[in-house]
């Protein structure tokens, strides 16, 4: 287990104020222009050492996502660093924690990882619903003008950098990095095909880098204590500390961080008080927020929680929202509901997304009910495939990962529902 001493977000369940003074006191904005004067390219380095990978879901390393921005503003561009707090995806609400608890570690993060970009500010989105999240954030902001600490002059190290909160008005779809660049710009929050990818061309046509809240606001923490000290925690390209959100069939469900790669039993016992009713009343576990699909019972529970390990069991860590489902779950009605969800979000641009959502939420909703034909597994298995791959963002994957991962674990169940014709109350 993570000793105390490790912890990166010390405020993470509030028993201390977040302001400036209380932030202070528990070491943010602590030489900040010591680290600074390191030059941006080894802070790049650093981070790139550090093995960190970004928190938002994709697992990409965040250091050498910097170091894609370039290191001369071209043709009178400047750079920019977008944060993303547009926490949306079902099970996640780590980025709220931080925002409510720790928001200035996440300023800090700003200033450190705009600097080593070059970048001349940096916006954070968060999304709409965080409404007394978004009040903290302002206020933190204010604060970090006020002492100095952002703005013209950055911390007394000669850098002039701009921190903007801008709030979101509910679309999931604008948490993807590209929707949430045209969102900024004023347009309707709808994905652009990449490549280009932001560095090349991002927010105002401007190299941007957009990281989410949780892998900027470890950057200072990391610098401090050194890359060494934050890979020597987690398995092998899974390296440092990390949130997970723990929520469903739990007896205590709660955001915690602990080492990258602890087992998923370990992370329950340790810090969930275990399954209710016991570890035998485990069905599945959706281990990264409902874009991943759900593991069986008997294949997460010595499972390395990161990248790799979710990744050998057909799944993923995402954004380590970490849903677990005793055998009182009804998991045809849990994916078919997650599967309203990205009919609901799909922004629609795209054929396979627009229409394979709406498509694929339809016949889940029959085979829930037991009403529809055993041939429907296997054409609804094809056109997962179909939408898989074939649309300009991610949610087309998001979409059909969930109910792939219940045709090959559940299957049986499927077939059960519609020998039974078991017509349930529709929700
Ligand atoms: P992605 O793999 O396309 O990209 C990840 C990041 O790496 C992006 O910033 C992208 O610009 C960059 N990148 C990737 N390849 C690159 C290249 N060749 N050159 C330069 N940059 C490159 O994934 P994504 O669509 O950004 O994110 C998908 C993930 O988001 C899913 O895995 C899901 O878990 C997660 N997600 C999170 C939330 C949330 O609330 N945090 C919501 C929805 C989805
Ligand atoms: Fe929009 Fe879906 Fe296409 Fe993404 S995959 S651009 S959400 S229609």
């Amino acid at each position: 287990m993570l000793a105390d001493k490790d912890r990166i977000f010390t405020n993470l369940y509030g028993y201390q104020p977040w302001n400036l003074a209380a932030a202070r006191a528990r070491g943010d904005w602590d030489g900040t222009k010591a680290l600074l004067s390191r030059g941006a390219d080894a802070i790049v380095q650093e981070i790139k050492d550090s093995g960190l990978r970004g928190r938002g879901g994709a697992g990409f390393p965040t250091g050498m996502k910097w170091s894609f921005m370039p290191k001369e503003p071209k043709d009178g561009r400047p750079n920019f660093l977008v944060i993303n707090a547009d926490e949306s995806e079902p099970g996640s609400c780590k980025d709220r924690e931080i925002i409510r608890h720790d928001p200035h570690k996440l300023i800090e993060g700003a200033l450190v990882a705009g600097f080593a970009m070059r970048a001349r500010a940096a916006y954070i989105y968060i999304r709409g619903e965080y409404i007394r999240e978004a009040e903290t954030l302002f206020a933190a902001v204010a604060e970090a003008y006020d002492a100095g600490l952002i703005g013209r002059n950055a911390c007394g190290s000669g850098y002039d950098f701009d921190v903007f909160v801008h709030r979101g008005a509910g679309a999931y779809i604008c948490g993807e990095e590209t929707a949430m660049l045209e969102s900024l710009e004023g347009k309707k929050g709808q994905p652009r095909l990449k490549p280009p990818f932001p560095a090349g061309a991002g927010l105002y046509g401007c190299p941007t880098t957009v990281n989410n809240v949780e892998s900027i606001a470890v950057a200072p923490t990391i610098l401090r204590r050194c890359a060494g000290w934050f890979s020597s925690f987690g398995a092998e390209g899974n390296k440092g500390t990390k949130l997970f959100q723990i929520s469903g069939h739990v007896e205590k469900p709660c955001v915690v961080e602990e080492a990258m790669s602890i087992p998923f039993r370990e992370l329950i016992e340790k810090h969930c008080g275990g399954i209710t009713g016991g570890w035998d009343n485990l069905l599945a576990v959706i281990p990264g927020g409902s874009s991943v699909p759900l593991v069986p019972a008997a294949q997460i529970m010595d499972c390395a929680m990161d990248f790799d390990g979710l990744k050998a069991v057909g799944s993923g860590l995402g954004t380590a929202a970490v849903i677990v489902m005793d055998k009182s779950t009804d998991i045809v009605r849990a994916i078919s509901r997650i599967s309203y969800f990205y009919k609901h979000e799909s922004c629609g641009q795209c054929t396979p997304c627009r229409e394979g959502t709406g498509w694929m939420w339809r016949v889940m909703e029959r085979l829930r009910t037991g009403d529809a034909d055993v041939s429907e597994i296997d054409m609804l298995q094809e056109v997962t495939k179909q939408v898989e791959g074939h649309t300009i963002c991610a949610l087309g994957d998001a979409a059909a990962w969930p109910i792939q991962g219940l045709i090959r674990h559940f299957r049986p169940e499927l077939e059960r529902r519609i020998a039974e014709n078991v017509r349930e109350a529709a929700e």
